[in-house]
């Protein structure tokens, strides 16, 4: 894991080089903190790049006997497209069987958002996370499904507002078997209100 700070100093410069590209001034009163705002926010946002998601789900595994399905469905959430660095956002679920090992709901969802801290695309974020669940718990099997909304497709280029786009990575029986694949998928789309 690295532990270098994001340099900040060099964000705010390079936003106010974007700045005066546009024609703007930085010294007006509205723009005169948006570097440093800016350099802050990316700090937020993309900060996952220097933690390790494996690290962090490995020193939190403890054994336990449940062999069962566990699936956190509907996790909002949002990263940053790393081709326009705008966000894409929308809901996650994600899945595992496990093999003698678990790991707290918190974990997963702390080592899943340090992939979204980072400039990623979609498809990658998506089997990312399946890898990084499948190298470390062992389990019988693992799913992620992402359903996303783009910025980028939305403001710019071919500008479809609306259009939701779903990626899922499948591993172990997910991937192998039809009716596990089958049963977790009626209970991701079951979105009947439980609380
Ligand atoms: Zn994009």
């Amino acid at each position: 894991m690295s532990t270098k700070a994001i340099d900040r100093k060099r964000i705010e410069r390079a936003v106010r080089e974007i700045l005066l590209a546009i024609g703007e001034d930085p010294e007006r009163e509205g723009l005169r903190e948006t570097p440093r705002r800016v350099a802050e926010m990316y700090e937020d946002i993309l900060g996952g790049v220097r933690e390790d998601g494996y690290e962090l789900i490995r020193a939190s595994l403890f054994t336990e006997k449940h062999s069962e399905l566990v699936l956190l469905r509907g996790i909002s959430f949002f990263s940053i497209c790393e081709h326009h660095l705008l966000p894409f956002m929308g809901v996650a679920h994600i899945a595992y069987i496990a093999k003698g090992q678990i790991v707290g709901l918190s974990t997963i969802l702390r080592a899943f958002s340090q992939l979204c801290r980072q400039p990623q695309i979609q498809e990658r974020l998506t089997w990312q996370m399946a890898d990084m669940m499948y190298d470390t718990l062992k389990p019988h099997g693992v799913a992620v499904v992402l359903e996303a909304r783009h910025l980028c497709m939305e403001l710019i280029g071919v500008k479809k507002p609306g259009t939701i786009v779903t990626t899922s990575a499948l591993r172990g029986i997910f991937h192998k078997n039809e009716g596990s694949r089958q049963e977790l998928f009626k209970l991701i789309q079951g979105r009947d209100k439980v609380v």
